[in-house]
């Protein structure tokens, strides 16, 4: 009689938890084993989107995946083939989930619970007959002569004969695991961080803590890294979805230079042109106010006041006074207004690592890798990584299928 295969997932996460299930589900008679390091799977899907759980997103608005995936983009591009957004919304729906999409495209199960996603994915995980053993910290994995593989573990415990194993172990740091990868030939990309806020040097900022715009534009002068979007003041510098898509686009850029650099920030997110149409309108209306008395729409009284200090314009200057040199000055401070960044901030609601097992150390149909055949990788251990709102764990659900139909 034919022995079931026997596959191991190293990483009880997101997508390894995916992947099991997937397995199971396709392919009953596997033995698959799930170990985790922790003692508690699936415990960064509990935290994610504030305890929501941002599940995926239409991807309404995303013209290139390069948008959104500024590592992965092109692999991820095939894979959707296999396992899009609609692929989750149906796979949820079908295991009791149903979820909604918010007008900003940020897809949530309806019931806004990532706890209850996690019970809904570990029970289904429970009744396919998956073993899930956690507190197991893998250290090494290695080929037997009969090309099956052993695990080794840190309490110095082995686990032998696993026709394919599954690395599911999220971000890495250059630990035990992540060498003896390097060791079977496997290419890594050093790990950098990614999705972080920004220090500011100065405490220039801090009397405006609290403050944002919707519409920011940041930049790294001399770079090609520009976001848009939303941009808060936090008590220690910058943070909001431009600044935390600028540290992704950025996340290399940013790792090799010690997380510091210059920050341009365009407050009112539009060209100079259109910044000086804006404020001329606002001269001609309001020529005889002061100038702290009438402001850009999307500018706050408080922000206004600061910007004008910024840009060393007494508050009480009549518009009709306030003469085209210090227009000149308003408008850059409002357009391009420039700050040093000294390094990164502790906002870590939804960081995750770029770099990891390089895409081109395996299959781009399957996530094999090309050198040891059924060693398989899916999520954040892989070189894939994106912006905010969903992408991450969509690129989970899509890797953690691809390698389950692979191994099936
Ligand atoms: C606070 C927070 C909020 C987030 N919110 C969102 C969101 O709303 N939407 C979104 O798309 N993304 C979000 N993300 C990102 C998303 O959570 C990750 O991209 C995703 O969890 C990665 O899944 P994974 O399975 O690759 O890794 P993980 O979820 O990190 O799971 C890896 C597992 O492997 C285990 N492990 C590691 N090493 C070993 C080892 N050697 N042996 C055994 N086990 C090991 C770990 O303990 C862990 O349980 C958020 C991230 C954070 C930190």
């Amino acid at each position: 009689m034919e022995q079931a295969p026997k596959i191991a997932i190293i990483g009880g996460g997101a997508s390894g938890v995916f992947c099991a299930i997937n397995i199971k589900e396709t392919c009953p008679k596997a033995d698959v084993t799930v170990f985790e390091a922790g003692f508690q799977p699936l415990h960064k899907l509990a935290m994610t989107g504030g305890g929501r759980c941002n599940i995926t997103n239409t991807f309404e608005g995303v013209a290139a995946l390069q948008q959104v995936y500024p590592r992965g983009y092109n692999l991820l591009k095939k894979l959707f083939h296999e396992f899009d957004h609609n692929s989750t919304a149906e796979w949820f729906a079908r295991h009791g989930i149903q979820l909604y999409a918010q007008d900003d495209c940020r897809i949530f199960p309806t019931s806004n619970s990532a706890a209850k996603v996690c019970d809904t994915l570990l029970s289904t995980l429970n009744r396919l007959g998956v073993w899930m053993l956690t507190g197991r910290k893998a250290t090494a994995i290695s080929v037997e002569n009969d090309g099956r593989f052993s695990i080794k573990f840190s309490d110095d415990n082995i686990e032998g004969n696993y026709d394919s194993v599954v690395i599911a172990t999220g971000g890495w740091h250059k630990d035990a695991l992540y060498e003896s990868l390097e060791g079977l030939g496997i290419e890594m990309i050093a790990p950098v961080p990614s999705l972080f806020s920004l220090k500011v040097k100065s405490n220039i900022l801090t009397n405006l803590m609290g403050a944002s715009v919707e519409n920011a534009v940041v930049q790294i002068p001399g770079q090609k890294f520009r976001a848009e979007g939303g941009l808060m003041v936090t008590h220690f510098g910058f943070s909001g979805p431009a600044v935390l898509k600028l540290s992704s686009y950025a996340a290399r850029h940013l790792a090799e230079n010690n997380h510091k650099c210059d920050l341009l920030v365009n407050w009112l997110g539009v060209t100079e042109d259109a910044a000086r149409t804006s404020m001329s309108d606002i001269v001609d209306v309001n020529s005889r106010k002061s100038v702290a008395s009438a402001h850009p729409r999307d500018i706050t009284q408080r922000l206004w006041e600061y910007l004008l200090n910024r840009a060393e314009i007494d508050p009480t200057t009549k518009y009709s006074e306030l003469g085209k040199k210090n227009l000149n000055k308003l408008i850059s401070t409002l357009t391009a207004d420039l700050y040093h960044v000294s390094g990164r901030g502790q906002f870590k609601d939804e960081f995750v690592t770029c770099g990891g097992v390089s895409l081109n150390s395996v299959n781009s149909k399957t996530l094999e890798s090309k050198t040891v055949p059924h060693l398989y990788f899916t999520g954040e251990a892989l070189d894939i990584d994106a912006i905010t709102g969903g992408y991450n764990l969509q690129g989970c659900w899509t890797t953690g299928y691809v390698v389950a139909k692979a191994i099936c």
